[in-house]
């Protein structure tokens, strides 16, 4: 059965309400998101016809800050999904105590049956349809899934010509060119390397003799996979939406991503050593550190008992479900909850988003040094309330996400 995100991102919220005995008005109020516009995208195609596509932009909660959220191309794109990510970005957002609050948009398309200017098009047309609810003071999209630098310059591009002026800081994860920081393309990945590196120190573990599986070799997996390879893990398997690829001695990872950048796909990758494995079978196949990097509800209650590994680190958002949270805990595998452990993507965002407003920017030592420093704070609080209270990551980092909202609405108090 299909799993709507939005009520596991809704039973999320339930688990911790009850874990911190919180208001049960709060808890309503943060469950329903402030503002959702569903949009109609129409596209003269190249080949004369007219086709229409549904776009969607949702604002969680902008308590404590602007919207902030990644737009996804994708074919199962609805609102339900749209919310459950806004909610997320929330607690991301709180977690990291950025001053922002939680957003998400997206199109249902599958942008890989569009030519380069039918794509353009979808994204100009999109962004003119949301154009009202979007800007630096309101809220301000970032690439996600089957999005990237590109989409996020014609984005860019066509707020700025509404405007009459550039405004860089409409959306982030843009070409350096035009306002984008250094650091933001690898900043998800590098996020979820300062996180595993301090995840090891805590349990005395070596990170470098971790063995590793990544599902999803996008942005998100291919670099999580390019930065423990360098640091000398070996990488059993990897997958895109085609199919994974293992090798019990380890992938050549930097053959691999040369491959996968050049548009192809890993099912079509030819080296005799390696063997195809389904994204099904990729998740339960034994490993030290499991990452799920791909898409939601990956790790459910039909799969979460045969799951084989140490620590699940999640790239992705929403990629275990409650149920498999709760058989996870009982195997005793530690999940890295999303919300922490790919939040370095959403934190540099919001540096560029501060280069852009100040028109100065920062290199890229600077970048990461302050990444790594608000990421690991974020984690040792976390870690602290998951060993004080004797319950799991996700309970901790939401506890703390959520209390940081709470009181922000105590302090607003609820208009009129
Ligand atoms: P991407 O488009 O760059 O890569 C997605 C990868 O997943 C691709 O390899 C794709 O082939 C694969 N994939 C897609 N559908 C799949 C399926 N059904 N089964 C298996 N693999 C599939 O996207 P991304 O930006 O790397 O995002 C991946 C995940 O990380 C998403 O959940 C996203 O919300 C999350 N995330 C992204 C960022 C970011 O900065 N890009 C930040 C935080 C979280």
């Amino acid at each position: 059965m299909e799993l709507n995100p939005f009520e596991v991102a809704k039973k999320q919220i339930d688990i911790v309400a009850k874990e911190m005995g919180l208001d049960p008005n709060i808890t309503r109020y943060l469950k329903s998101i402030e503002r959702a516009l569903i949009v109609s995208v129409p596209i003269m195609m190249d080949d004369g016809s007219l086709q229409i596509f549904e776009g969607f932009r949702v604002q969680h909660s902008t308590i404590r800050g602007p919207g902030k959220g990644g737009i996804r191309f994708a074919p199962n794109v609805n609102l339900d999904e749209v919310s459950a990510l806004a909610t997320w970005m929330t607690w991301k957002c709180s977690l990291l105590k950025l001053p922002l609050g939680g957003a998400k948009g997206g199109v249902c398309v599958n942008p890989r049956e569009l030519s380069n200017k039918e794509l353009e098009k979808l994204t100009r047309r999109y962004t003119s349809e949301i154009i009202n609810i979007i800007g630096p003071d309101i809220d301000i999209p970032a690439p996600d899934v089957n999005t990237n630098a590109q989409i996020m310059a014609w984005i860019m591009d066509t707020y700025s010509m509404n405007k009459g002026r550039a405004v860089p800081g409409v959306v982030t994860g843009k070409p350096i060119e035009i306002g984008g920081s250094v650091g933001r393309n690898s900043a998800t990945g590098r996020g979820l390397y300062f996180v595993i590196e301090a995840m090891c120190e805590k349990l005395n573990i070596k990170l470098e003799s971790q063995t590793i599986i990544v599902q999803g070799f996008g942005n998100v997996g291919g670099w999580i996979a390019n930065l423990l390879y360098d640091r000398g893990c070996k990488i059993l398997a990897v997958s895109d939406i085609s199919s994974g690829i293992y090798y019990k001695e380890g992938l050549d990872i930097d053959k691999l991503l040369e491959w996968v950048r050049k548009g192809k796909y890993l099912k079509d990758y030819k080296d005799e050593r390696y063997s195809l494995v389904s994204n099904k079978d990729l998740l339960i196949t034994e490993c030290d550190i499991l990452i799920p990097a791909a898409l939601e509800n990956q790790i459910t209650k039909e799969n979460a008992d045969e799951i084989k590994c140490k620590i699940v680190l999640e790239g992705a958002n929403g990629p275990t479900t409650p149920e498999a949270d709760k058989i996870l805990f009982i195997k005793g595998i530690q999940v890295i909850p999303d919300i922490l452990a790919n939040s370095g993507g959403v934190c540099v965002s919001y540096f560029e988003y501060v280069q852009d407003i100040r028109a100065y920017f920062w290199d890229l030592e600077r970048i990461n040094k302050e990444l790594k420093r608000i990421i690991i704070e974020a984690f040792e609080e976390v870690y602290k309330i998951h060993k004080s209270r004797d319950i799991n990551l996700r309970t901790a980092a939401y506890i703390i996400a959520v209390q940081r909202i709470a009181t922000a609405i105590k302090f607003r108090g609820i208009f009129p």
